[in-house]
């Protein structure tokens, strides 16, 4: 099982008043890729903390670049047998949806789309070279985690039941009882069927009078490769999680109270199962949160990719912070080579010095 971590600091959105960018990508020394996300310290604006990733993005990155560099070198490996899954994790409003869905234009599809269409690529090919002895058959599943409970998007709002659909284990593997499986052949069938499920999505939540931002949603794509009597089976999973902003500074009621719980517990499990992946523990906590059962996250054989997203501004300095804590290995403070002002209230001038150098310990190592 292998990991990867990344984060993706998007642009500044031209709707958007606020300009203040406290976020950005910078290398290590001698390194030309960027890897290290550095923001202020909010308590002293004079640090910065410095956190490292696999590989960091920035807002110029194009939705055509992100795809070449974290999904499509694990294409390959998907029709090999491994499984693979790509997470958006972040705060709402920083481009999870944007990252894994896109916009409709060609350049502005996310993951999800550049993903079925390179497999329904690969799946002509591997049947032309084999003169039609390989086939391959793509079925789409989608359903959304709320509150703990799994709810089958493919399916209209009112045929669910409140309980959600029940999880069961065979052969080793988790399966949701009763998650409707639709074939899909071509790239328009699948946009066909990822709208229809997305609109359900929506409408289910308005009817909870929630937002889909407070569900995960989880896109997996099955493929079964037959030749002959031999049958390979692998899976995508392409997941755009609940936000993970803490809403206990802005909202209070009950239901948002059991929703936030419920968010809080299964990202805060993902992220320990994600952190044991990346140790190369033996035990991996996939156990404790529906969502991290479902995928069995450490269990398969596979890759995983995660996704941090990130907005630059300085209204999400907190949760930035926050999700940059669960989401990365290392993080270090620096302190910036920055002239601190300080103004005697009293004296007629300003005094400048210069801000120190001394290096802090590293929080983790
Ligand atoms: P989330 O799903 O995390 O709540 P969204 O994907 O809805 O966030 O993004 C919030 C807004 O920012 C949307 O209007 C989206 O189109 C825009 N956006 C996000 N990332 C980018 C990007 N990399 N380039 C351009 N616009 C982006
Ligand atoms: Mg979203």
């Amino acid at each position: 099982m292998s990991v990867r971590v990344v984060a993706r600091i998007r642009p500044l959105l031209d709707a958007e008043l606020e300009r203040d960018v406290i976020v950005r990508a910078d290398r290590k020394e001698g390194s030309s890729k960027t890897t290290i996300v550095k923001i202020p310290n909010p308590k002293n604006e004079a640090e910065e903390f410095s956190f490292g990733f696999n590989g960091v993005y920035d807002l110029a990155t194009t939705q055509e670049e992100l795809f070449s560099a974290e999904v499509s070198p694990h294409i390959k490996a998907l029709f090999q047998g491994l499984d693979v899954t790509i997470f958006a994790y972040g705060v709402t409003g920083t481009g999870k949806t944007h990252t894994m869905r896109g916009g409709l234009k060609l350049a502005e599809r996310g993951v999800i789309p550049r993903l079925l269409s390179n497999v329904f690529r690969r799946a002509k090919k591997i049947a032309k070279d084999s003169a039609g002895e390989t086939t391959v058959d793509v079925a789409l599943s989608y359903y959304e985690i709320y509150n703990d409970k799994v709810f089958d998007l493919m399916e209209p709002p009112e045929k669910r039941t409140p309980s959600g659909l029940p999880l069961r284990e065979a052969n080793g593997k988790t399966v949701v009882v009763g998650l409707s499986e639709r074939p899909c052949s071509d790239l328009k069938d699948f946009e066909a069927l990822y709208i229809e499920a997305n609109n359900n999505r929506v409408t289910a939540a308005t009817k909870l009078n929630a937002h889909s931002s407070r569900s995960h949603a989880i896109l997996r794509v099955k493929l079964t490769q037959t030749t002959g009597q031999q049958i390979l089976e692998s899976t995508a999973s392409a997941i755009d999680l609940a936000g993970s902003e803490d809403n206990r500074r802005t909202e209070n009621n009950r239901e948002r109270l059991i929703e936030s719980a419920a968010i809080n517990k299964s990202l805060f499990v993902l992220s320990q199962c994600v952190e044991a992946i990346s140790r190369g523990d033996k035990r991996i906590p996939y156990r404790e949160s529906k969502m991290t059962r479902i995928l069995q996250l450490g269990q398969n054989r596979g890759i995983t990719v995660m996704i941090l997203n990130l907005a630059p501004m300085r209204s999400y300095h907190l949760d930035t912070l926050s999700s940059l804590n669960v989401s990365s290995r290392a993080k270090r403070i620096e302190v910036r080579e920055i002239e601190n002002e300080i103004v005697f209230k009293q004296a007629p001038r300003a005094i400048h010095f210069t801000g120190s150098s001394i290096q802090r310990q590293p929080l983790r190592p």
